[in-house]
């Protein structure tokens, strides 16, 4: 008999957190963090504490809600192996750096230090997709997820059970990867994201020609175009496009993309077109202090920046420049989550994070790039892996579309922090 115990990311999008237990061996699989979480005292979503003897972690890919306290399992005194791609270690390992900043620079509870991180380098086993190596008396299979470079998938034969876990994945093409393929073999239990299962996404060859279409239309009256972009994955799809559609203006990368876009061109594996990512990093101007933004915002420019969501990186600095010019632009590029700066600026026309408040008077609007699959591409996963039953996490809708799930005659549970769930 095995059990999966659930220690987050139930019901939320945020601190992914499974514990299997197969009876022989205890594998836990992802330990994230709940960014911008309001429950807690300092914002920081934990998941549930789990015992140190486990025979080994799993981490799908790099971002937080994913890696985000697995450093702290080393704080504690955990000495045995995570497993992951070698992009996945290299871009967390600039995120727990990052985390480890922010926390100091705000004065919050430090998680883990430095010497953390070290130990899970130490401890890292990097494995790659294709290949199935073994815990204990379990296999464990690696397959592409699509969602960011290094992002993965895991299948566990327990010898009685497939088990199933896909961390965020993405089935759509897009210009930066290609979307996961669901060629797996025979899953009982599925343990599934379903971030965007009440959405469905836009083709994301019409996407793209809308965005160019208007990135060309700000450009010519002679304005800024910002696009905030996350630094893992959205970064460089953008670039790619960017170049694809032939953009005359220069184009500026700053901020944590910069560092991201060096790591991924280290991976040519997991992108669809490394050699046209490694030309537009090479056209792209990355300004290294506030005098060389200056010369990046004499427009017409493109500047694609850190935050993803609107919340630092030098989009602070640049949104103070240019939020009265109506000749420029912000194009948002991801999903803003509420209680972020990015959805309240949607929401109220206001830039709070200054502390008089921006009333931004420039050009802003947001199109639906995202690295998951949307409502459509959920049901047609299960469909074509027709697990014996759908466990479905990492979704604030997880209850209604394992609803919809059972009237088609699918056995599944949207499990609550802190359920077990045997089989
Ligand atoms: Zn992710
Ligand atoms: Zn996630």
């Amino acid at each position: 008999m095995s059990s999966l115990k659930f220690l987050g990311g139930c019901r939320e999008v945020g601190r992914s957190a499974v514990l299997l237990d197969t009876g022989s061996e205890k594998i836990l699989m992802d330990y994230g963090i709940k960014l911008s979480d309001s429950e807690s005292e300092d914002g920081i979503g934990r998941p549930e504490k789990v015992n140190l003897n486990i025979d080994g972690v799993l981490l799908t890919h790099c971002h937080l809600d994913h890696s985000g306290f697995i450093p702290n399992l080393y704080n504690r005194g955990y000495k045995g192996s995570v497993y992951a791609t070698a992009t996945t270690f290299d871009l967390a390992k600039t995120l727990w750096e990052d985390s480890i900043k922010i926390a100091s620079m705000e004065g919050r509870q430090q998680d883990f230090v430095e010497s953390d991180i070290k130990k899970i380098q130490r401890n890292q086993r990097r494995v790659t997709v294709g290949q199935t190596f073994p815990i204990v008396n379990s296999d464990v299979s690696i397959y592409g997820a699509g969602h960011v470079p290094g992002s993965s998938s895991f299948i566990v034969d327990t010898g009685e059970k497939t088990v199933m876990y896909t961390g965020d994945i993405n089935t759509n093409d897009t210009r930066l990867m290609n979307g996961a393929d669901p060629n797996y073999p025979d899953i009982d239990v599925l343990v599934m994201e379903t971030t965007y299962s009440d959405i469905d996404h836009s083709p994301r060859k019409k996407l793209e020609e809308k965005f160019v279409k208007k990135i060309k239309e700000r450009l010519a009256k002679d304005g800024v175009v910002i696009i905030p972009s996350f630094a893992i994955g959205r970064s460089q799809e953008i670039l790619l496009i960017l170049r694809k559609h032939g953009i005359k203006a220069p184009v500026y990368l700053d901020g944590m993309s910069v560092e991201a876009t060096k790591k991924i061109l280290r991976y040519p594996e997991f992108l669809r077109y490394p050699d046209e990512l490694k030309k537009a990093y090479h056209n792209a101007k990355t300004p290294y202090n506030d005098n060389e933004r200056k010369k990046a915002l004499e427009g017409p420019s493109v500047i694609v920046t850190t935050a993803g969501m609107l919340g630092g990186g030098p989009f602070a600095y640049y949104i103070k420049e240019i939020y009265d010019e109506e000749n420029c632009s912000i194009l948002m590029t991801g999903y803003q989550v509420e209680g972020t700066a990015g959805r309240k600026l949607l929401d109220t026309g206001i830039y709070e994070p200054e502390k008089q408040g921006l009333d931004v008077k420039c050009y802003y609007e947001i199109f639906d790039f995202s690295a998951h699959c949307g409502r459509k591409e959920l049901f047609d996963y299960v469909e074509k892996i027709d697990p014996e039953m759908v466990i479905a996490m990492h979704g604030e809708k997880a209850e209604e579309f394992i609803e919809d799930l059972e009237k088609r005659g699918q056995k599944a549970i949207a499990p609550e922090k802190g359920d077990t769930v045997s089989f």
